[in-house]
Formats: structure tokens, C-alpha cells, sequence
């Protein structure tokens, strides 16, 4: 399982039927969110999201369309009764927001949170790690420090195949040990290898998440091929001045990031209010980069090949 919720598609601000930026990654029933801006927790209930089981944050920059949900959420899960601590991956300036919101507020968290600072890490380096899963650091180039993150499976296992396991006449309760990778002898004295019954492990697939950034070629060598590229597209080309003057990027040019990248699909967001019909910035991406979606409040784009 490996998808992603968009919660609020608005930049700077939100608007009736879209918010401010945040998004739940969700990859083998662990939850992941990335950015938090105002009115994030009432998205999430809005779209049924399980807010109480997210495992980690991951924030892309000190904007306030990424920001201001967070004191409130943390809050909640206080009221909530979290226990679970919480790591919170983002610019170390969040530690003085979050320390002023709360001493000022008399708020006591009733979980423990740590601030991993992405200043720490250099571009392309880890920044977190499971047994599956990896999280990279993207370049972007906005206003403020703000950087990327890219999610990729890792230690794809070999999958066992069935029908060759039945060919073999091999018994259902040494199907087990196979899939673990052991060779087995059964009781007739047949020795069976593992790679007799195992496929090669599917690609990783990976996410990229690219959001607030002007153009940026230098993005493009850091998410090759991955499968879904969310990039941000504050506007059309009627705005290309403005675009270059707020770091922020056309659909065209997330596009054409997209299309260098070789990326198999394309999701925009981020949208400037000013644009009620979002059709121009679909159709100015599409002429780059036909496998191109809009963001849509509360939707989810499964992550797949
Ligand atoms: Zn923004
Ligand atoms: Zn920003």
C-alpha cells in the first residue's frame, strides 16, 4: 500500500474548497505528513484521515501556508492522549515557533516530539529510514530554506510465485521458509533452492514531493524516473513575472521538470487563488507533459508503476 492524500491544493492562503498545503503519505499502513498549513486537522477529518496514527512530519519550509496548522494539531493530539513520540523532520527554526506557541499558550504536550533539523543533512542524503522505506532531501530554490523530500521503497524483497511452488509439488507448509529465502529438502529428499519459486522484487517506486520552488533544473537529477512527482504550480504562464519575482513555478515549468525527469507521473498543486478554473494551468502542463494531474482537496493518487 503506498499512496498519497492530498489535503489542500491553495498557496498562501486558502479558499472555499481548497487549503493550504499538507499532504499524508501512506506506505504499509504507516502515515506520513508532509507540510501543515492552517486548518490541516479539520481537512483531515473533513477526509476521514486516521490523524492519530501519523508515525512522522516532515516540513518543507517556515512558510505559513506550510506552517500554521501545526501548534493546532499538535495540540489535538495531546487532547487526544498521544503518547507515541513524534519526529518532526524540518527547517530547526520550527523549535522557536513551536517553543513560543506553546509556552505562551500554557499548552504541555502529552507526548514527546524531537526536531530533526534538515539543515543537518545535505541534498540527496538520507534523512530517515525504516526497513522499507527511505526519505531523501530535494533541492528546491524558494525565497527561505526550503527542500524536498523524496520517498522511495528500499529492500524490495524477491516474491514467491505460487504456480512454480505448485509445479514443484513442494507442500503449503514449506511455502513459508521459501519466501524467506531458505532452501528447503522434503521428505522424499528433494532438495528445493528458494530462487526456484522466487521472482525478482518489483522496481521501488518512489514519491516526490517539490513544493514551494521556482524553476530549478537542478531538481531534475534527483527524482529520475520516479512514479508520482507532486511539483507546485502557483501559476499560469499569464504570470510568468510574477512566478520568477515569488520563487514559484508556472504548471509550464513543472512540466517541463517533469518531462527532463522523465518522472511517470505529474500531480500539481499549490494554486494561486487568483485562478477559480484551473483548466489554462492543466492544459499548459499537458501540452509538455500529457500524464498530468490537478490536485484535487481530499483525493488520493495511489503510487504505483
Ligand atoms: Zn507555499
Ligand atoms: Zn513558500
Amino acid at each position: 500500500m503506498f499512496h498519497l492524500q492530498v489535503l489542500g491544493t491553495s498557496s498562501a492562503m486558502p479558499i472555499p474548497g481548497r487549503g493550504t498545503t499538507a499532504q499524508v503519505l501512506t506506505y504499509n499502513d504507516k502515515h506520513y505528513l508532509i507540510d501543515c498549513g492552517e486548518g490541516t486537522q479539520t481537512q483531515m477529518m473533513r477526509f476521514k484521515t486516521k490523524m492519530h496514527r501519523l508515525d512522522a512530519l516532515f516540513i518543507s519550509h517556515l512558510h505559513g501556508d506550510h506552517i500554521l496548522g501545526l501548534p493546532g494539531l499538535l495540540s489535538s493530539f495531546s487532547l487526544e492522549g498521544r503518547e507515541k513520540a513524534l519526529k518532526i523532520y524540518a527547517p530547526a527554526a520550527i523549535k522557536t515557533l513551536l517553543d513560543t506557541v506553546f509556552q505562551l499558550t500554557y499548552s504541555y504536550l502529552s507526548y514527546p516530539i524531537e526536531i530533526i533539523p534538515l539543515e543537518d543533512f545535505q541534498v540527496g542524503n538520507v534523512v530517515f529510514e525504516t526497513d522499507s522505506l527511505e526519505v531523501r532531501l530535494l533541492p528546491l530554490k524558494h525565497r527561505i530554506y526550503c527542500r524536498g523530500f523524496l520517498f522511495k521503497e528500499i529492500n524490495k524483497k524477491p516474491k514467491f510465485d505460487f504456480y512454480k511452488a505448485k509445479a514443484l509439488d513442494i507442500p503449503n507448509n514449506y511455502f513459508h521458509l521459501l519466501k524467506l529465502g531458505n532452501n528447503i529438502t522434503l521428505e522424499d529428499g528433494t532438495f528445493i533452492q528458494a530462487e526456484q519459486v522466487l521472482n525478482p522484487p518489483d522496481l521501488p517506486k518512489s514519491f516526490a514531493y517539490c513544493s514551494d520552488t521556482a524553476f530549478y533544473p537542478d531538481l531534475i537529477p534527483h527524482i529520475v524516473g520516479v512514479n508520482l512527482l507532486y511539483h507546485e504550480a502557483t501559476f499560469a504562464n499569464d504570470q510568468q513575472k510574477r512566478a520568477k519575482e515569488t520563487a514559484h513555478s508556472t504548471a509550464e515549468q513543472a512540466a517541463t521538470i517533469a518531462q527532463n525527469a522523465a518522472v511517470k507521473q505529474l500531480l500539481l498543486g499549490h494554486f494561486s487563488a487568483r485562478y477559480k478554473d484551473l483548466t489554462p494551468l492543466w492544459n499548459e502542463a499537458k501540452a509538455i507533459f500529457p500524464n498530468t494531474l490537478l490536485a484535487n482537496d481530499g483525493e488520493t493518487y495511489p503510487i504505483n508503476d
